[in-house]
């Protein structure tokens, strides 16, 4: 999968109430964050409290390897999730640009 860096910092499009997440990407439709509260991966597509996903990062790991619709965006957050780690950087990722 190639990503490329975005230039300026990300801003949330929704609310997110945890102090422990940080934003460390974006899809067309989904902030994903990393809580280091919680050692997870969540994928928030709204305001509302409960307009998220979440998984530990083994776990995401697995559901990427899937083949269904649902796989791509836990694929993205899960490399997006590395390239954190290993850069510090912040990453805007569109349907369709991964590969
Ligand atoms: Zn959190």
């Amino acid at each position: 999968m190639s990503i490329s860096a975005n230039t300026r910092p990300l801003v949330a499009r929704y609310k997110h109430d945890c102090r422990q997440c940080n934003l460390i990407g974006q899809l067309l439709h989904e902030d994903i964050y990393y809580c280091t509260n919680e050692g997870s991966l969540i994928l928030r597509d709204g305001d509302a409290g409960g307009e998220y996903a979440s998984f530990p990062v083994e776990v995401a790991r697995l559901v990427a390897k899937g083949q269904q619709d649902m796989s791509y965006p836990w694929l993205v957050a899960v490399t997006l999730f590395d390239h954190a780690q290993a850069t510090d950087e912040q990453v805007l990722v569109y349907r369709g640009e991964v590969g």
